[in-house]
């Protein structure tokens, strides 16, 4: 691209109202033009980012199996309706009626639009499991909207809805998004954490988010160094309020069970099979406390995962992880991540996604059906409302940090939430008609940039990350208006980066080299090669990275290998 095509507005200052660095570096380097609050128009320079941002998101969600539809911004109320959210979803939700006083909505996320679609074409577990994903315009009228792209009203994001037969399949894909989002985020060359985090207005059980650590980031993250545990603080603030809880599908049944002492007993003594489901059992861990052990297989046990539980005053002892390998007929190898004695890797979570519970409040009984909540008291959760630095993490592996983070992705196991509202349901291998399993999974694609900035700058401007930046390369020819071969020379190596697959700018303004250079460091272009009388009689052009302090001179033919 030719610099003089590129619609090049920089600006001296930044508005007054703007409030931080990314929001007025973006505006400065004429990226972004606000139209009203929380509402941007994307010139050309900003767009180029964001759909490298978008091609990014892209290739790794098509690479996870997922596969893209474009869904329409407005939306009928008839559909939030039948899900319960046309009540509880809040101003967020920007509402209008069309000229027959219809309701509609503009979407602030998709789950009824693509839930509607796949109970009317999806019905067998053969067509199962599915993701769908799109990239598209969202509009939330945010109470508060403010750091340019960051908290817009008006922004695009990467939503994508996965339908499964059981919950196994939703965990494995669920697991498939946390790697993907991990690498969607290095290459997208970020520094970001993945966090557990409450569900929010979207619901469902599981979740975590995916945070851009920055001073600038909107969210508490606590975390400990010394072990994988990080959440955001909000988590505890959001626990669901008390009140009556959904009815659990199966009855409590005690069971006398004379000399049942261990897993193995109980195996042997209710004969568990272990199939494509979630079963969970509550042992005595390490420290004599009860632990609830979740127990996932698919036809054989592949993971195992524990929490420590309160209330259970008989759990089960069991002896090692061979003896649980041996008992429930696990193959060399094939145990997932496991963690006990007593070690605790999952969170509030995951008590909740049990098929059922087995315990013993009494000697020589046991418990099936039971339900955590009703039964039992569910664990406890780690209210980190008032945490501060220092204080003993909640997997008691330290102490914790604090930092501040931008959520940048989330994602979500929804579970049976909407397929039961509106009725999204398939039959099974039996004939049975049993409503899907439901994930989700978001991306801020337009916030990204934002965070990205807020991570990458300094005085002179943007520090883009190579796979984000408008333009990786850019050509600064001096005094090329009196100077025919300074001319042809810009032209001859804007060439040969374009024959190398650079994405490369020209600069044919004929600008004073002060000014040319301020506009492309406030831009953030990585690389500048700089094209002179004086380079050029030297057989040399200057070539500096735009993190480095010093420009070097390399000979004209190496520049490109350089730079490629
Ligand atoms: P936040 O907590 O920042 O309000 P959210 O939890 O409401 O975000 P989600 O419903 O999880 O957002 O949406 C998925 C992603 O969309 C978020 O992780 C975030 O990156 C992005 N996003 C949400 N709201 C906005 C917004 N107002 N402007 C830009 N991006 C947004
Ligand atoms: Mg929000
Ligand atoms: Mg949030
Ligand atoms: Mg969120």
């Amino acid at each position: 691209m030719k610099a003089s095509h590129a619609h090049l507005v920089t600006l001296k200052e930044a508005p007054a109202d703007a409030e931080i660095v990314s929001q007025k570096l973006m505006i400065r380097a004429g990226m972004i033009r606000r139209i009203a609050a929380g509402i941007y128009s994307w010139l050309p320079l900003g767009l180029r980012s964001l759909r490298k941002v978008e091609a990014i998101v892209r290739e790794e969600m098509n690479r996870a199996g997922a596969v893209e539809v474009l869904l329409p911004v407005v939306q009928p109320a008839e559909l939030w309706q039948e899900s319960g959210r046309w009540e509880h979803y809040g101003p967020e939700l920007l509402r209008f009626k069309d000229r027959h006083e219809r309701d509609f909505v503009l979407g602030p996320t998709h789950e009824e639009v693509i839930t509607d679609l796949v109970r009317r074409d999806l019905k067998s577990y053969r067509q199962l499991p599915r993701h769908f994903y799109q990239i598209q315009t969202k509009f939330r009228d945010e109470i508060r909207p403010r750091f340019g792209v960051m908290r817009a009203r008006e922004f695009i994001m990467k939503d994508g809805y996965s339908f499964h037969a059981d919950f196994t399949d939703l965990e494995r894909e669920y697991r498939n998004m946390y790697d993907t989002y991990t690498r969607i985020f290095t290459r997208l060359g970020l520094k970001f954490r993945a966090v557990a985090a409450d569900t929010g207005s979207i619901g469902g059980t599981g979740s975590h988010e995916f945070h851009v650590i920055a001073d600038t980031g909107e969210d508490d993250i606590a975390y400990c160094p010394a072990s994988s545990y990080a959440a955001n603080v909000e988590l505890a603030e959001a626990l669901p309020p008390p009140g009556p809880r959904p009815e659990p599908r199966e009855p409590l049944v005690k069971v006398h069970t004379p000399g049942v002492k261990t897993i193995a007993d109980l195996v042997d003594f209710l004969h568990i099979p272990i199939e494509r489901t979630v079963k969970a059992i509550v042992v005595e861990g390490e420290d004599g406390a009860p632990v609830l052990l979740l127990l996932r297989g698919d036809h054989e046990l592949n993971e195992i995962k524990a929490q420590k539980l309160p209330g259970i005053k008989n759990p089960l002892t069991f002896a090692d992880e061979a003896a649980i390998r041996a008992t429930f007929g696990a193959g060399p190898g094939s145990l997932g991540p496991i963690g006990f004695p007593g070690r605790i890797i999952a969170d509030r979570t995951v008590a909740k996604m049990a098929d059922f519970v087995i315990g013993a409040n009494e000697d020589e009984h046991h418990y099936t059906g039971a339900n955590l909540g009703r039964d039992f008291p569910e664990p406890e959760v780690a209210d980190l409302r008032n945490v501060v630095a220092g204080d003993p993490s909640p997997d008691g592996k330290g102490t914790l940090e604090i930092c501040r983070g931008i959520e940048v992705g989330h994602i979500f196991q929804l579970r049976t939430k909407y397929s039961e509202a509106m009725h999204c349901t398939f039959l099974d291998a039996e004939g049975r008609e049993r409503p899907m399993e439901m994930g989700c999974y978001g991306i801020g694609v337009s916030r990204i940039l934002g965070a990205a900035i807020e991570q990458n700058h300094d005085e002179r401007g943007i520090l883009w990350p190579a796979a984000i930046a408008p333009f990786e390369v850019v050509i600064c020819p001096i005094g090329a208006a009196k100077s025919p071969m300074v001319a042809e020379a810009a032209e001859a190596i804007y060439r040969d980066c374009l024959a190398a697959g650079l994405d490369v700018v020209l600069d044919d303004r004929n600008e004073r080299p002060g000014a040319m250079f301020a506009d492309w460091e406030l831009v953030g272009v990585p690389w500048r090669v700089v094209v002179s009388e004086r380079g050029l009689a030297a057989g040399r052009y200057e070539v500096q990275h735009r993190r480095e302090r010093e420009a070097r001179t390399l000979p004209i033919g190496e520049v490109v290998a350089e730079l490629a």
